[in-house]
């Protein structure tokens, strides 16, 4: 699908998915901005790629869970690239801890990217798509917010869990104003993230039983999210709005029916 002449943001795009959905949206014609916390260079890169391609692309740093910073990407974004038509609230943490091992600051940390953040740039957003009666919003939600089984992500589960409903009552907020608002909700792929604070060993054995649990009998790439992001995306997925798409390969260790 052609993004010739749409403007799209994508925040937490330095590395893992969000890079792969820059890379995807800058293929199909979109001007992108990359937005990041920390890894300038690697933003860099990315944005160096996107122009040698013949590409339009940006890097910003900003805080997403900062509502002054969230603002003012958005205002860098319609001033340089053009008036934003494609949100990718995609900036994620996945911090792991039990009953026992929870502490109030590590759960803050990650509620303030997972779930305020995407609500700052939700609100920065819609405010230009309203103007314009256009806007695709695409969030990053997890099959952890489902009910998966794999255990140490049940804070992360609960943030994922409100990144999907928060998509449904945006989506409703901003349909009558030409905006959709749907989430991807990719199982387990191969980014940092899931590498993040396991051995190599304690890696190897998830990526299997990863792999054994999905019915396609593979982990994910970033690619296969990629392709889901761009297809809502497009100015041709206008009459799907508020739905909450599964990409995980087809997995079967959910905790029970609801
Ligand atoms: P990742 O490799 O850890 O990358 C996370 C990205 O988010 C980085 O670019 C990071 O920027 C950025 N980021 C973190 N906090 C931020 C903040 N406050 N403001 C702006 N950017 C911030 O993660 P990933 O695996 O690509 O995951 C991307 C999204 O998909 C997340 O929302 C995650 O929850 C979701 N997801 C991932 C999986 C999976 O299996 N990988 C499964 C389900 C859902 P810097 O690097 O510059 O610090």
């Amino acid at each position: 699908m052609n993004l010739d002449g749409q403007t799209a943001l994508v925040t937490g795009a330095s590395r893992g998915l969000g890079r792969a959905i820059a890379r995807q949206l800058a293929a199909q014609g979109a001007a992108v901005c990359v937005n990041y916390a920390t890894r300038a260079a690697e933003a860099a890169t990315l944005v160096e790629e996107i122009a040698a391609g013949g590409g339009r692309a940006i890097a910003v740093a900003a805080d997403v869970g900062d509502a002054a910073q969230a603002e003012a990407m958005v205002h860098r974004v319609n001033d340089d690239l053009g008036p934003l038509t494609i949100l990718v609230n995609n900036a994620g943490l996945a911090w792991r801890a039990t009953l026992e091992t929870f502490d109030v600051a590590g759960m803050e940390r990650m509620r303030r990217t997972n779930v305020d953040g995407l609500i700052h740039m939700t609100r920065f957003a819609a405010r230009t798509m309203r103007e314009r009666g256009y806007g695709r919003i695409v969030n990053l939600s997890s099959i952890a917010g489902h009910g998966t089984a794999l255990p140490g992500n049940a804070f992360y589960a609960a943030t994922k869990a409100a990144v999907s409903v928060l998509t449904k009552r945006f989506a409703m907020e901003l349909g009558p104003f030409g905006v959709t608002v749907n989430a991807v909700a990719p199982g387990f792929i191969l980014t940092d993230m899931v590498k993040d604070g396991r051995t190599p060993e304690e890696y190897d054995r998830i990526v299997n039983k990863m792999s054994e649990i999905s019915m396609v009998g593979r982990t994910g790439k970033p690619g296969d999210i990629a392709n889901a992001v761009a297809f809502l995306a497009a100015p041709e997925s206008g009459f799907i709005t508020a739905q909450v798409l599964t990409v995980d390969g087809g997995r079967m260790d959910y905790i029970g029916h609801s």
